[in-house]
């Protein structure tokens, strides 16, 4: 049965690259990345616009998917789009767990979070709310901060997910000198204190 379903399921795939996770808790780890193609949140600071649009890119099997990454000798692949809850991720993520892959993703929450995963990283956008059920899943919660009043959007945010969940504010990268300020002064409040700084670090290495 599996082998139907996987060979039956197919993915956009917009790209593929090993590197070093760059941002959040696990900033470091040799990971696969696997970006699948769609976006429908359409953040007007996104970096990887590109993403946005499906056509063009090549549909993928899970077996062709899988076999992509196993040949990376990487055991982690980090899900990331575009969007990836665009799409029922269950057979992916469960044919890259029986090849022996930890599997992360990245989403904004604003589709349903389907599959299995060693972690989850929430990313709530305003351009499109994320959902209340989306919140209870997340390992870490990464806010994307242009300005002050991000920061009290935050908050709001914060308090929907676990106590278990690791906070992290991300400087906005065109902005980031200023909004670190901001940043500081947040961190030395009461309502700071849960939180730490996410440093896109692949972007000041000069790596993807
Ligand atoms: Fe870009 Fe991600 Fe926002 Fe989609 S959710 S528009 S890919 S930053």
């Amino acid at each position: 049965m599996s082998d139907i379903t996987s060979t039956a399921v197919t993915y956009p795939v917009m790209e593929t690259f090993s590197t070093l996770q760059g941002e959040g808790e696990h900033t470091g780890l040799p990971s696969y990345f696997l970006r699948l193609a769609g976006c429908d949140v359409a953040c007007a600071w996104c970096d990887v616009k590109e993403s946005w649009n499906v056509e063009g890119f090549p549909r993928q099997t899970v077996d062709e998917i899988v076999a992509n990454a196993l040949a990376s000798n990487l055991s982690t692949v980090v899900l990331t789009g575009g969007e990836p809850c665009m799409y029922d991720l269950q057979p992916l993520t469960d044919g890259l767990h029986a090849a022996g892959l930890a599997v992360h993703i990245e989403t904004s929450g604003s589709n349903p979070i389907t599959g299995t995963y060693e972690w989850v990283t929430l990313s709530p956008k305003k351009f499109k709310s994320c959902l209340d059920s989306s919140f209870p899943l997340a390992d870490e919660l990464k806010v994307v901060v242009v300005n002050k009043h991000d920061l009290e959007w935050a908050q709001e945010q914060a308090s929907k997910v676990s106590d278990a969940c690791i906070l992290f504010l991300q400087p906005e990268w065109s902005k980031k000198e200023k909004v670190q300020e901001l940043m500081m002064d947040f961190f030395k409040s009461d309502s700071g204190r849960r939180w730490k700084m996410s440093v896109q670090t692949h972007k000041y290495l000069g790596i993807r």
